[in-house]
């Protein structure tokens, strides 16, 4: 072994696929996080917590085996007692069994809310990354089309208040009830199969299993053949109809703008009836923020009983990158510059005294007496307290906001 001290210990490296966040981009993640938590009380959904990892056969069932998501970018491992264990890749699956496991039928239709981090091993690029964050939303236990037209209308007032619907268009589709969903497949497996040499690979292994999916290809490959197949139309039930019409009723009566895409299909097996994506162009390819739909089957599939539910799922960095710089304001209400150390006790209990009232507080203390006023001064705040002592006599200097200066003065006069 080398004795040379000045000899470099390597730097350990980021996991490919992560981000640390600080500054602008951390204060906008936060501010999507703060709109969602306040918008999701305005609907009624209650706050869930569920486990970053889940028995890998809670995800493997669920998701169904031809996905994406399961068949290459879980990651999962053996715990020391030899269980396969996966890191959560999406929520929706957590919290069905979340919701078997703890008996909450009883609570029936319950609405939750959640967000949190998820793992999936893609290639990483702008917009796509191996640990990301997720917001969510749920109805579990509801078979009404009111539910998902809620859900709509709740995703919509997000993007709303985060400011960045403009450009963000609803994408919607109905893949119908069971018999519905049986014959589309029949007729697109019968498309596909006469153009199985267009096919990519992946897709023709998709054809045996699960032909949807061929509709969702990211390959190009698959692209004209996957935009030229039959749509859902032909095949609907007159109950599917009704229901797809009784949610776009539900999104037109509360001013939801809507567009139909009848070959919009979602990458994981379990959905059902209602199927949609909010996407943009500004993203470049990865330009859906938010997407969702019903999934009646999941929990059954699960070893549930058979249960109804919707949700949806939002990407945090990807509304993150939309959100304008103007709704951040990270100015705090005072920064006190303390001008004589004397008068330090006084600073403090002035500081203790206004964040306790809820005024967002800093202190300048430290470095020369002499330069922390204009060290106070650079920081960004509604008003500024300088706080000293001159010719033996203590006096307080403000500047910047009236009213936030009459709350100064009489905390420290009560000081
Ligand atoms: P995509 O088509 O972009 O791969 P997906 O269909 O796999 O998305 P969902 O599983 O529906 O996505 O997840 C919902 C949302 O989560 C997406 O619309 C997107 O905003 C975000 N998302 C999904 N995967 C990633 C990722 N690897 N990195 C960042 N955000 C992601
Ligand atoms: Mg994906």
């Amino acid at each position: 072994m080398s004795k040379d001290k000045s000899a470099k210990i390597p730097t350990p490296q980021p996991v490919r696929g992560t981000q640390d966040m600080l500054g602008d981009f951390a204060d906008r993640f936060a501010h999507v996080v703060d709109t969602f938590d306040r918008v999701r009380r305005l609907y009624g959904y209650k706050r869930i917590e569920v486990p970053v990892i889940e028995p890998t056969a809670v995800f493997a069932r669920s998701l169904g085996e031809t996905t994406d998501v399961v068949s290459k970018e879980m990651y999962s491992f053996e715990d020391r007692g030899g269980e396969s264990i996966t890191l959560r890749p999406e929520f929706t699956a957590g919290i069905a069994r979340a919701y078997i496991s703890n008996g909450w039928q009883q609570f029936a239709p319950l609405k939750v809310a959640t967000h949190g981090p998820l793992f999936r091993y893609e290639r990483p690029q702008k917009g796509r990354y191996r640990q990301f964050h997720q917001l969510d939303a749920e109805v579990i236990g509801s078979d009404s089309p009111l539910a998902d037209a809620e859900l709509l209308v709740f995703a919509d007032q997000l993007l709303k208040e985060l400011g960045i619907s403009e450009g963000v268009t609803l994408t919607l589709n109905t893949l119908g009830d069971a018999a519905s969903r049986d014959a589309w497949r029949a007729a697109l497996v019968e498309h596909f199969e006469a153009h199985r040499g267009d096919l990519s690979e992946d897709s023709l292994a998709r054809l045996d299993k699960n032909p949807l999916r061929i509709l969702d290809s990211k390959d190009p490959k698959d692209r004209p053949v996957a935009d030229s197949a039959p749509d859902i139309d032909a095949y609907l039930t007159s109950e599917a109809q009704d229901f797809f019409g009784a949610v776009t009723a539900g999104l037109d009566a509360a001013g939801v703008a809507w567009e139909r895409n009848a070959r919009l299909v979602r990458g994981l097996d379990y959905y059902r009836h209602t199927a949609f994506e909010f996407v943009t162009d500004r993203l470049g390819a990865q330009g859906t923020v938010l997407g969702g739909g019903r999934y009646d089957g999941l929990i059954e599939a699960l070893g549930g009983p058979p249960t109804a539910a919707v949700g949806w799922a939002a990407g945090i960095e990807r509304l993150a990158m939309l959100v304008g710089d103007d709704v951040i304001d990270n100015r705090l209400d005072f920064v006190i510059a303390v001008e004589d150390d004397s008068q330090l006790a006084l600073a403090m209990k002035m500081l203790a005294a206004l964040r306790n009232g809820g005024f967002a507080t800093e202190i300048v203390a430290s470095g020369s007496p002499r330069k922390r006023f204009d060290k106070a001064a650079k920081i960004p705040a509604r008003a500024l307290v300088a706080i000293g002592m001159r010719d033996g006599v203590s006096y307080t200097n403000m500047r910047g906001d009236e009213e936030l200066t009459i709350v100064a003065n009489r905390t420290i006069r009560a000081l």
